[in-house]
């Protein structure tokens, strides 16, 4: 199988049913930094109360429809296809759990969340999205880490400040730290080298009554972020 190209603005647009459009870097680019041994889907729940009960750390990565999260997922754990995109409207929409272990030891589960686009939702829909994401946010006790995947062309929008709104606010569970939330700013590729720090400041700025420390540049096709992303998860699942 030939790995599916990066996207131009006109795939951005696209909206094939049930395409499989993530990318990863090619082996090259990925044999650096954090070795993952094993990736493997665990679970997925329609509602966060019929998840499993907790047995490593979780890190959640939230973001709107074709950010790009499928695509980094994949690069995070060095796998072409365990996370894949479904585009279709009203297709299942869940929460699906990622056992992931790395070759110095570390063990962590990555819980994808469905992705949102409001607008283009059914008013049902949204509040089903909501009363799922929240309630798993809000409850679960394994999570120590929030991903927030904003496209960089894009910034934030109004979705994205709802949830850093809501992932700001105290959770009523017991924890040693609190939640970490990480900015990842998606296809950093897409713009000129000149052009990446200033779109990363101007990410950061618009989120900076909602999360500390910076914006992580991300790109599924190069590999950059990855270690970057990886080095905030550690210190925030260990
Ligand atoms: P998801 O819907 O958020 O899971 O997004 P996908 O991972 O399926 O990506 C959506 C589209 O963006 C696909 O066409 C991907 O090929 C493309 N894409 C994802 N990540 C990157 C990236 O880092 N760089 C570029 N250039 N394209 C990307």
């Amino acid at each position: 199988m030939t790995a599916p190209k990066a996207d131009g603005d006109a795939a951005d647009a696209g909206n094939a049913a049930n395409a499989v459009n993530a990318v990863t870097p090619t082996p090259a680019v990925k044999a650096q930094g954090t070795r993952v041994v094993e990736a493997s889907f665990v679970a997925g729940a329609v509602e966060a109360k019929g998840l499993l009960a907790p047995t490593f750390a979780e890190v959640a990565f939230a973001g709107r429809s074709n950010v790009g999260k499928s695509s980094l997922l994949n690069t995070m754990v060095e796998r072409r296809g365990l996370v894949r995109t479904s585009k279709t409207p009203g297709c299942t929409r869940q929460l699906n759990v990622f056992d992931v272990r790395c070759s110095d030891g570390l063990r962590v589960q990555f819980v994808d969340l469905p992705g949102y686009g409001w607008a283009r939702r059914s008013k049902a829909e949204r509040t089903q999205w909501q009363s799922m994401i929240e309630g798993y946010l809000l409850h679960r006790a394994s999570l120590r880490a929030v991903a927030v995947l904003v496209d960089v062309r894009r910034g934030i929008e109004e979705e994205e400040d709802q949830l850093l709104e809501f992932l700001a606010s105290p959770r009523p569970v017991s924890e040693s730290k609190p939640l970490e939330v990480v900015l990842v700013a998606t296809k950093i590729d897409k713009l000129g080298a000149a052009a990446r720090k200033p779109a990363l400041d101007a990410v950061r700025k618009q989120a900076s009554t909602r999360v500390a420390g910076r914006a992580i540049g991300f790109s599924a096709v190069t590999g950059d972020g990855r270690e970057e992303l990886w080095s905030r998860i550690r210190a925030a699942v260990l």
